[in-house]
C-alpha cells in the first residue's frame, strides 16, 4: 500500500487528491488534511461582497470527499519534516510515499499599522458579511480597494471588484465613488504596458479612479497613509500582503525567499517526493515576473503531481508537464466578463485581455459549477 500525504484540502489540493485517487489503487491511501472543514473558491468573494450571490451556495464541505475514497484529516499542520515525506498534524506524525504541499498563501495583515481596525479584508471569507452590509449602507462617499502588498492571490479581483461595484452603484443611482490603488506602476502587469492601457481606460471608463505606484505604510481612521501622502475614505476594502504559512517556512521549503521554488515543470522541490503546487510556490518567468497566483494553476500543476506521483509508484517514467497555459476570467460588470489568458512560461510570456462578453462570464460560472461537481458530486 502506497500513501500519499496532501497538505492542504484548498484548490490545487483537492485537485491532486481528486486526481491522484483517480490514478491510484484503491488499497493506496490519500490523506488530505486543512485546518477548515468547508471549500469555496476565491471567485466567490467578489459575488458575495457586491450582493451577487452568496459565499454558501459554492461551499462544500470536504469531508463529502470520503465519498470518492479521500481521508480527509481536519487539523492544522504544525510541522513538515520533508527530508522524511511526513508532517505532523495537530502534533501526531503522519509518514507519507509522496508529500504534497498545497497550503496556499496567508493574510498578512499586521503588516500594515491599522489594517486589521479600519479596513474589511476583502479576501477573507469571514468579514464578508460585514463588507456586504457596509457597502449596502454607503449612499455617498467613496471606496477604497486598496492593494496593501504583492504578490497577491488572483490579480484582476481588486479590479474586477472595483467594476462591480461601479456598476452595482451606478445600479442604485448612489453618490458613491471608487478608487483602486497599489503598490505596482501597472494595474495588471502581466498584460504589458499596452494591456494595462486597455485595463485602466476600462476603469476610467465605470468611473473607477487607479492609483499605481502607491505603497501603502498605515491604514488610519478614515483615510490611507502613504508616505507623507494620505487618501481620504469612507469605506476601505483592503487586500492585505501575503506570505507563505509559517510551517512551511520552518521546515526550510522556502530555502531562505519568501515561497517555496520549485522546478516549474514538475512542480518538485529539493526533497525527493516532496511537491508543492499552487500559492505557496513561487514561479519565474522569462520577462522576469512571477506567475500570477491562481486557482486554475494550482489545479493544473495538481493534475501534474498526481500523474507524476502515479507513475513514480508504478515505476515507470512520467511525461506530464505543467505548461503555464491558463485562464483567469476578470469580470467587468453589466452582464460581461473578459479573460487574461495565454502562456505563461512562453519566452516571453503571451498574455492577452479578450473583449468583454457575456459567453466569458456564462465560462466563469461553469468553471466553478463544473468543478464542484466533479470533485464534490454536487
Ligand atoms: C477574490 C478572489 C477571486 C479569485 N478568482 C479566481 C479566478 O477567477 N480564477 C482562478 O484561477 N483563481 C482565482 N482566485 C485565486 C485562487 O483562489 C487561489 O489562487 C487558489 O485558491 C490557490 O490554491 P491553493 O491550493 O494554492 O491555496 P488555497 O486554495 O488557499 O488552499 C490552501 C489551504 O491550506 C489550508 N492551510 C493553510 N495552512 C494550514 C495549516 N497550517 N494547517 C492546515 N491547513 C492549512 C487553508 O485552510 C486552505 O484551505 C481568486 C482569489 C480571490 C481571493
Amino acid at each position: 500500500m502506497k500513501r500519499v500525504l496532501i497538505l492542504g484540502g484548498g484548490f490545487g489540493g483537492i485537485a491532486t487528491a481528486v486526481a491522484v485517487r483517480a490514478q491510484l489503487d484503491p488499497a493506496d491511501q490519500i490523506v488530505l488534511v486543512d485546518r477548515r472543514p468547508s471549500f469555496v473558491m476565491g471567485l466567490r468573494k467578489n459575488w458575495a461582497l457586491v450582493g451577487a450571490s452568496s459565499l454558501a451556495e459554492g461551499t462544500r464541505r470536504l469531508a463529502d470527499l470520503e465519498r470518492g475514497g479521500i481521508t480527509v484529516v481536519q487539523g492544522d499542520v504544525t510541522a513538515i519534516h520533508p527530508a522524511d515525506r511526513a508532517a505532523d498534524v495537530d502534533g501526531r506524525r503522519r509518514e507519507a510515499d509522496a508529500l504534497v504541499v498545497a497550503l496556499g498563501a496567508e493574510h498578512d495583515a499586521e503588516r500594515v499599522p491599522g489594517f486589521r481596525e479600519f479596513a474589511i479584508d476583502a479576501y477573507d471569507p469571514d468579514a464578508s458579511a460585514r463588507g456586504r452590509e457596509a457597502i449596502e449602507r454607503l449612499t455617498a462617499g467613496r471606496v477604497v480597494i486598496g492593494i496593501f502588498g504583492v504578490p497577491y492571490p488572483c490579480p484582476p479581483a481588486p479590479f474586477e471588484l472595483a467594476m462591480l461595484l461601479a456598476s452595482r452603484f451606478a445600479e442604485r443611482r448612489t453618490g458613491a465613488s471608487v478608487t483602486v490603488f497599489s503598490p505596482l506602476p501597472l494595474s495588471l502587469p502581466i498584460l504589458g504596458s499596452a494591456g494595462c492601457a486597455t485595463v485602466e481606460s476600462r476603469l476610467a471608463g465605470a468611473g473607477v479612479e487607479f492609483l499605481a505606484a502607491r505603497q501603502a505604510t498605515a491604514v488610519l481612521d478614515g483615510s490611507v497613509q502613504f508616505g507623507e501622502d494620505r487618501l481620504t475614505f469612507d469605506l476601505l476594502l483592503g487586500v492585505p500582503p501575503h506570505r507563505p504559512p509559517a510551517v512551511v517556512v520552518a521546515a526550510g521549503l522556502t530555502r531562505g525567499g519568501p515561497w517555496i521554488p520549485v522546478d516549474r515543470l514538475t512542480l518538485e522541490t529539493n526533497f525527493p517526493g516532496v511537491y508543492a503546487i499552487g500559492d505557496v510556490t513561487a514561479i519565474p518567468l522569462a520577462n522576469g515576473q512571477m506567475l500570477p497566483k491562481a486557482g486554475v494553476f494550482a489545479e493544473a500543476q495538481g493534475n501534474v503531481v498526481a500523474e507524476r506521483v502515479a507513475a513514480g509508484f508504478a515505476g515507470r517514467a512520467s511525461a506530464a508537464r505543467f505548461t503555464g497555459e491558463g485562464a483567469c476570467f476578470f469580470e467587468l460588470g453589466a452582464g460581461t466578463a473578459a479573460m487574461v489568458a495565454g502562456r505563461f512560461l512562453a519566452d516571453p510570456p503571451d498574455v492577452r485581455l479578450s473583449e468583454p462578453s457575456p459567453e466569458h462570464l456564462a465560462a466563469k460560472r461553469a468553471f466553478e459549477v463544473d468543478r464542484l461537481q466533479s470533485w464534490f458530486g454536487r
